[in-house]
């Protein structure tokens, strides 16, 4: 059984509404694409700070633009009027944990994916708000990252962990730490390992400037060590991304010795058998 869970029906153009997106004919363009890649279970888990709610957590200029949206029609829409799970791409916010657990609660979920996009104000995978404009080095940048990704863990809001090494998103577009990468990895393995939280294998990646899966092979083997369940989610954008290039991942998985996948209803975990 397959699974395509961090999946956006909402584009990220400002112009684009909610409404569309939930749409009939819209959630079934992406059903389609689940179906004829093989994908059981879908759900939808729209980025928090498109939702006006997201503001009591974090007054950020970028959120203020874009949270026009009303979070418990989401919720309901997606409960009444389609077949989807109910996930959220949640930011992970040092310092204001209560409120997002107040926020997540509220929603009613199959489950909450945490994500590390911003260190501070500044996102390691988007040119505005660039960390790397004012980044001391390469190895500060990771080393905070995945920290705050530990943070995350720890955090025990999330049900998975998204994209775990978002930070080498620019591949060499931006200064990457020389060496092995395992040693930044440690602290955010560490805290998987406590918590078992699952852990995202993402196509994404491959559609970004570094061309690689999220996380690296090295990052995986480690998590499916401590004891980390993996949830496998291609990120779509576009119905045409459903399940995009799985059989790469499916080889990773299949590389680290990952036979189950998790699942998810209303934050329960279950595994079940690849196939
Ligand atoms: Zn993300
Ligand atoms: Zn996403």
């Amino acid at each position: 059984m397959l699974t395509d869970y961090h999946v956006h029906l909402r584009p990220d153009d400002r112009d684009a509404s909610l409404a569309d997106a939930l749409s009939a004919a819209n959630v079934e363009r992406y059903r389609d694409a689940a179906t004829a890649a093989g994908i059981a279970e879908l759900g939808v888990s729209e980025h928090v700070h498109r939702f006006r709610e997201c503001l009591e957590i974090w007054d950020h200029p970028f959120w203020r633009e874009v949270a026009t949206d009303d979070i418990d029609a989401y919720c309901e829409q997606v409960r009444e009027r389609t077949d989807l799970r109910l996930g959220l791409e949640v930011d992970f916010v040092p310092g204001r944990e209560d409120r997002t657990q107040t926020l997540i609660e509220r929603c009613g979920l199959d489950y909450a994916i945490g994500s590390v996009h911003f260190l501070g104000d500044h996102a390691v995978d988007w040119d505005r708000f660039d960390i790397w404009e004012s980044a001391r080095s390469p190895e500060a940048v990771w080393a905070r990252y995945f920290e705050t990704l530990a943070e995350a863990a720890r955090s025990g809001l999330f049900d998975i962990l998204a994209h775990p090494d978002l930070v080498k998103m620019w591949g060499t577009a931006r200064p990457v730490p020389a060496g092995d990468p395992r040693r930044y990895y440690e602290p955010a393995l560490e805290a998987i390992a406590e918590t078992r939280v699952a852990v995202e294998v993402s196509t994404a990646g491959l559609r970004k400037p570094v061309g690689e899966i999220y996380p690296a092979p090295a990052f995986l083997a480690g998590a499916v060590e401590a004891g980390a369940p993996v949830a496998l989610s291609s990120d779509a954008h576009h119905a045409e991304q459903v399940g995009f290039e799985y059989e790469r991942a499916l080889a990773l998985l299949a590389d680290c010795g990952v036979r189950e996948l998790a699942t998810f209803e209303r934050r329960e975990r279950r595994l079940e058998p690849i196939g």
